[in-house]
């Protein structure tokens, strides 16, 4: 039987991403098309408060995972959610213990420092970069002083709220960044950033007003920077209760990662342009060596898509390397991607971004130029997963 309304590729994409077919096959009906309510939702996003839902953060310094000024920022994001009216706030509980470090004697295997991280090939000029650990490199004393208790190890939180679907509630897009950070800075972009984004998304999804077909958990991810762990337990812990009342069946996974700052290539002596370039974007990557890789870049496509109806300012791009993110361990268990401010391996890994995990990653260093992208990327993940699951405004 032919289908008269949607083409074959359009119909696998609809059943790829669990859209609602009957709703798109109403389209050709003789009444008017409902109106758009994505960008009323998208209007509820706002450069001011996004702004200082990544100030707030940045009051608990580093957030290093493991410490007391961690914890802190564990519960104010935690206040923060039940103040926005976000259902069934509650904490993923996990131990963390460090890898024992590397002895003397033991050489790492060699790396071929000729391919980015996540796959991708470098081009053009690249700059120098790592973690910063002196903490003499931090000229502001108190926050020298705020980051210096060192990670303890033990058990670990993370929090987590759902906006939860009218009709389909046993299925949910996961949405997450991460609040911990390391560097001797104040993690404002990595990824205060990307964690205000998905505070805001929870505050916007969570108005009385808003309701969804589908569900979506936001999640504050911690122990990224010590090697995914909090992402990782999540998965290990949650992966086999999909489907029961307690964890709805995963649709997919959208990770936000450092969202502020696309000031270009390095130039030929490591410098960085001083401010935003005007043809700075939000970097969509899926991993093409994942399980769900064509899922996957099909998500990315429909964010990319989002992005050029709904954005106001900045055009997103679509990659395939995904790396070195919370939405790794995810990534052969359900469609995965990842937002940012340039790809993490071939740009990111070329030295695109000289205040990551260093002192300089405070609140101050980045102008209006920057927080804008990051708010085009809450616009870009708000209006997809508003279609995703189905968004109205009563
Ligand atoms: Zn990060």
């Amino acid at each position: 039987m032919t289908q008269p309304v949607m083409s074959k590729p359009l119909v696998m994409l609809v059943a790829a991403l669990a859209l609602p077919v009957p709703a798109l096959a109403q389209a050709d009906s003789t009444k008017p098309p409902p109106p758009d309510l994505i960008p009323q939702l998208v209007a509820r996003l706002d450069l001011e408060r996004y702004k200082a839902t990544i100030k707030g953060l940045t009051r608990f310094g580093d957030r290093r995972q493991g410490t007391d000024r961690n914890r802190a920022a564990v519960d104010w994001i935690e206040a923060q959610l039940r103040s926005y009216g976000c259902s069934d706030v509650l904490r993923l509980k996990y131990d963390y213990q460090p890898p024992a470090p590397r002895t003397a004697g033991g050489n790492p295997p060699p790396r071929d420092t000729s391919r980015a991280s996540g796959g991708g090939r470098y081009r053009g000029i690249r700059a120098r970069t790592g973690v910063n650990t002196d903490s003499l490199k931090q000229p502001d004393a108190r926050l020298r002083a705020l980051d210096t208790p060192p990670s303890v190890a033990g058990e670990r939180e993370e929090v987590y709220c759902t906006k939860i679907g009218t009709t389909h509630a046993d299925e949910m897009y996961i949405v997450g960044g991460h609040m911990d950070g390391i560097g001797w800075g104040e993690a404002a972009n990595d990824d205060g950033s990307g964690t205000a984004l998905v505070m805001e998304l929870a505050r916007v999804f969570s108005a009385p007003d808003v309701h969804t077909d589908r569900s979506i958990r936001f999640v504050l991810w911690n122990n990224e920077e010590s090697g995914l762990n909090g992402s990782r337990a999540y998965v290990e812990q949650r992966r086999a209760l999909q489907g029961s009342k307690e964890e709805p069946k995963w649709l997919g996974m959208i990770q936000h990662d450092m969202m502020l700052f696309d000031h270009g290539m390095p130039r030929a002596d490591g410098t960085l342009a001083a401010v935003q370039r005007p043809e700075a974007d939000v970097n969509i990557e899926f991993q093409s060596s994942s399980k769900f890789a064509a899922e996957a870049q099909q998500l990315a496509w429909v964010f990319h898509a989002a992005n050029e109806k709904y954005a106001t300012d900045y055009p997103a791009s679509v990659g395939s390397h995904m790396t070195n993110t919370d939405s790794a361990p995810f990534q052969d268990v359900v469609p995965a991607i990842s937002l940012r401010e340039n790809e993490r391996g071939t740009q990111i890994g070329a030295g695109w971004d000289p205040n990551w995990h260093q002192p300089t990653d405070l609140y101050t260093t980045y102008n209006d130029a920057d927080f804008r992208l990051g708010l085009n990327a809450a616009q870009t993940t708000l209006a997809a997963l508003a279609g995703l699951v189905g968004a109205t405004i009563k």
